[in-house]
């Protein structure tokens, strides 16, 4: 990994997979579409898109990289879920797909669909931790989104829902490499919470596992 531009890998299965390369680029980091294995060990972190959860479920046993991605997810891999993303991360799934099963890594529980049939989609404008610091709120788009009902002791919640119904109800989450959010800043333009991943990358990730110690950077 570059001191300045770590590679972070986008999973290509299914989802908003372009979005998530032009911000990533726009964030400081090398941006690669990940299908194979050997794509992932490549990668010094990993963006899990916004798309149909149960779908990437069923691709990534397809591909043959579920294994090996809650493999290096278990090794400490930074991982960022947005939406359907997030609801991979998540140890515990309510409201799931028949059969879906989730990758876990993150100590939380997600419900999926969790705004309700009759909000499909909505915005709100949110100061997230650690993203925001005093400047504008990130417009944060949610489609079909998740949330998070329930954290552990170590994760952070970075930002809730202000308003209406769901009025408090946590949308970002970060708990040491992996961090998560119910909405899609990758559609708005707003590189700031891929900024705020890539820095992640650059401070926490570790040598891919297939690269020897040393032959690196550090950051
Ligand atoms: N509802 C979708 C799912 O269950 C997530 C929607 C999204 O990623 N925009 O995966």
């Amino acid at each position: 990994m570059s001191a300045h531009r770590p590679t972070v890998g986008v999973l290509a299965l299914q989802g908003d997979v372009r979005e998530h390369l032009a911000a990533l680029t726009a964030g400081g980091a090398d941006a690669v579409a990940v299908r194979r294995r050997s794509e992932l060990a490549a990668v010094d972190g990993l963006v899990l898109p916004g798309g149909e959860s149960t779908t990437i479920d069923r691709l990534l046993r397809v591909f043959e990289l579920r294994e090996p991605l809650r493999e290096r997810i278990a090794q400490g891999l930074p991982v960022y879920g947005s939406c359907a993303g997030m609801i991979l991360l998540a140890d515990r799934l309510l409201d799931g797909g028949a059969g879906q099963e989730t990758l876990g890594g993150l100590d939380v529980t997600v419900r999926r669909n969790a705004f309700g049939r009759q909000v499909q989609s909505f915005e709100e404008d949110l100061p997230v931790e650690g993203v925001t610091g005093g400047g504008d709120d990130v417009r944060a788009v949610f489609i079909r989104a998740p949330w998070v009902e329930d954290a552990g002791p170590g994760v952070r919640v970075l930002a809730r829902v202000g308003a209406g119904p769901a009025a408090g109800r946590i949308v970002a989450v970060r708990h040491g490499g992996l961090l998560a959010t119910s909405f899609h800043p990758e559609i708005t333009g707003d590189d700031r919470v891929h900024r705020y991943f890539v820095a992640m990358v650059r401070s926490q990730g570790g040598p891919p596992a297939d690269r020897p110690e040393g032959t690196t950077g550090t950051g």
